[in-house]
């Protein structure tokens, strides 16, 4: 499947906000967004005002990016949130939440989603007991994920979820951090997740 290789800081320099790819190096003043907060290449320090198609744009690519969807997966996504009962928005952005590469992360098995994908991909990730080594396999309430025996052994894996509990896990999430295995408890609610991510305009853009 196709990736995105080149590096990860300047997405994040395009957007001009951390969107928090690359794990502990974010939390550091490493982190490129500390640094150099403008778009890379020649005439990113030039300012212009964006079209309103420009701004929906650009949030479409920063909420694609987060979460480390090519545009395929991601508008495949978004027809899927169309589709269901509610708020699109809000459907789109509790399915991103739900995929099992996202639980990953947020339960601390990876740094980084990136590595949390892996993680899924190396088939190291049971749910319900059951090996599920899809990354976009949409998690359910009531879920319970947890790393097979032979993860648990890893310290890398041992140390990230020890960061993630010290930085405390969302509340849709109940964590066995010595077991190494987790709840998906219910889907998150629009007012758990961030304030900076404005879903509707991710909407009207592909409404037109
Ligand atoms: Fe983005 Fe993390 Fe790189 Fe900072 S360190 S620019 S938050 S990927």
């Amino acid at each position: 499947m196709a990736r995105y290789l080149e590096s990860k800081c300047k997405l994040c320099r395009r957007e001009g906000e951390k969107l928090f790819l690359k794990g502990e190096k974010c939390f550091s003043d490493k982190c490129a967004i500390e640094r150099r907060n403008y778009p890379p290449g020649q005439h990113g320090q030039k300012k212009g005002r964006l079209s309103d198609y420009g701004v929906q744009l650009r949030e479409k690519q920063k909420l694609r990016r987060i979460y480390g969807l090519l545009e395929r997966q991601f508008r495949n996504l978004y027809k899927k949130a169309d589709k269901q009962k509610g708020i699109t928005g809000d459907n789109l952005l509790q399915m991103l939440e739900s995929r099992l590469d996202n639980v990953v992360f947020l339960m601390g098995f990876g740094s980084s989603r990136a590595e949390a994908r892996q993680i899924v991909r190396h088939n190291s990730i049971r749910v319900n007991g059951i090996r599920v080594n899809t990354p976009s396999y949409l998690v359910k309430p009531g879920d319970q994920i947890e790393l097979d025996n032979k993860a648990k052994e890893h310290i890398r894996t041992k140390s990230s979820i020890q960061i993630a509990d010290n930085r405390g896990f969302p509340a849709w999430i109940e964590m066995d951090v010595k077991g190494m295995k987790g709840l998906y408890k219910n889907k998150p609610d629009r007012s758990d997740l961030p304030s900076t991510i404005n879903e509707s305009l991710v909407v009207e853009l592909y409404s037109k």
